[in-house]
């Protein structure tokens, strides 16, 4: 980000870690002569040797044993419409159950499948923005081909608990697989996939420090292969395509960074997620937090400041260097007010009137404090304007 702008919206993607960047900067040299990592030269066997390095280290981010699959993909929307894609391949039927809260990378792949005549039952959210491990139980009563759950939601940050619905289907219905969409949670909280208990996880790259364009698929041994794209034997013959060797060294190097520093960056964010509501709620006594501060990633603060038009607060801010977005980025542009927000039960009102924070484990405090300044002076002034148009 260009300097002197207060970046805060690392949900949306969360910039290179400086780290990252000094790594790659060194190794760009060698990375620009190397050949097709399939090739059985000197050249494509380091440019394997550094693709593999990069597995190990994902591999140790996730927690995931040595015989689970990685299988580096595009990023997270590409693991996710593989993974929901793959079970109903041929027109085959079946049952999912999944959550209203989902990223549309997951919920626009199930209403594929629902019109294709697959039976999709999405389970709504609590007020806390949480889903319900007794909910999505419940749901799956009646026999399921597969549950998809994320692990973090993006615009509220709240938690979900997959662990525990995957504790109780696996004894249930062992047939059942589990997917577990991680990309807001890696970097931010602990992320272990044997500790999940899922049968696959999707990651981002550009989610938790390295470039964007990169992202994995993470399987448990022994599942039955699934093509994410064919024509080739990269990736095992799971995903055929020359691999992004640049952007997946970039993804190796942030799994290092963020596994050896986790507690301390999740220290770091919460600090200034914390400074920064203290001193919104200071200014603007009226905001209310929609975040489940106590089950949430340490980063992500969801409020509605009432009586604000929140794309045209994030446009005023923009025009005074403080970055963040009014939902989700990835859906912003729309005119839609957040799926998120209305399935938690907030009125379209009030969901248009919600901003999404989301800081990083780097950010400086004082520069978090002018923007906290520049959000509540840029709040009273649009209220002040819009109460001398209406008087
Ligand atoms: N899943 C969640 C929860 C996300 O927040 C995002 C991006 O915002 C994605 C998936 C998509 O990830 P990617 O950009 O790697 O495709």
């Amino acid at each position: 980000m260009r300097s002197g702008r207060i970046y805060l919206d690392a949900n949306a993607s969360y910039g290179l870690l400086p780290q990252v960047a000094e790594e790659l900067r060194s190794l760009l040299p060698e990375l620009a002569q190397l050949g097709n990592p399939s090739a059985v030269h000197a050249d494509g066997q380091r440019a394997r040797a550094l693709i593999e390095d990069a597995r190990r280290e994902v591999r140790a981010l996730v927690d995931a044993d040595p015989h689970d699959r990685i299988v580096f993909t595009s990023g997270a929307t590409e693991a996710n419409n593989a993974v929901l894609r793959a079970p109903f391949e041929g027109g085959r039927k079946g049952r999912v159950v999944s959550s209203a809260i989902e990223h549309p990378c997951v919920l626009e792949p199930l209403s594929a499948l629902e019109s294709q005549g697959v039976a999709v039952h999405l389970v709504a959210p609590d007020s806390s923005g949480s889903v319900s491990a007794q909910r999505v139980d419940e749901a799956c009563a009646e026999p399921t081909t597969l549950v998809a759950l994320m692990l973090a939601n993006n615009e509220t940050g709240a938690l979900i608990p997959v662990a525990t619905v995957a504790a109780a289907l696996k004894e249930r219905s062992p047939a059942t697989r589990i997917h577990c969409d991680a990309a807001q949670a890696i970097g931010k909280v602990p992320c272990s996939f044997r500790a999940l208990g899922v049968d696959s996880l999707s990651i981002s790259g550009h989610k938790f420090g390295a470039l964007s364009g990169v992202g994995a698929l993470v399987v448990r041994a022994g599942s039955a292969p699934c093509a994410l794209l064919r024509g080739g034997p990269q990736e095992t013959r799971w995903r055929a395509g020359t691999e992004n060797l640049i952007g997946i060294v970039s993804m190796g190097i942030a799994a290092r960074v963020v596994r050896s520093s986790l507690e301390q960056r999740r220290a770091e964010m919460a600090r200034s997620r914390g400074q920064l509501l203290a001193q919104l709620r200071e200014g603007l006594p009226e905001l209310r937090c929609n975040t489940p501060l106590e089950e949430s990633l340490p980063n992500t603060l969801s409020v509605t400041i009432p009586g604000v038009d929140a794309d045209d607060l994030v446009v005023a801010l923009d025009l005074q260097g403080v970055a963040l977005s009014s939902g989700a980025a990835c859906a912003s542009g729309k005119p839609d007010p957040s799926h998120v927000l209305l399935a938690m039960g907030m009125t379209e009102q009030e969901a248009r009137a919600t901003i999404r924070i989301s800081v990083r484990a780097e950010q400086d405090a004082q520069k978090l404090y002018e923007a906290g300044a520049v959000i509540i002076e840029t709040v009273r002034r649009m209220r002040e304007a819009q109460q001398r148009r209406s008087a």
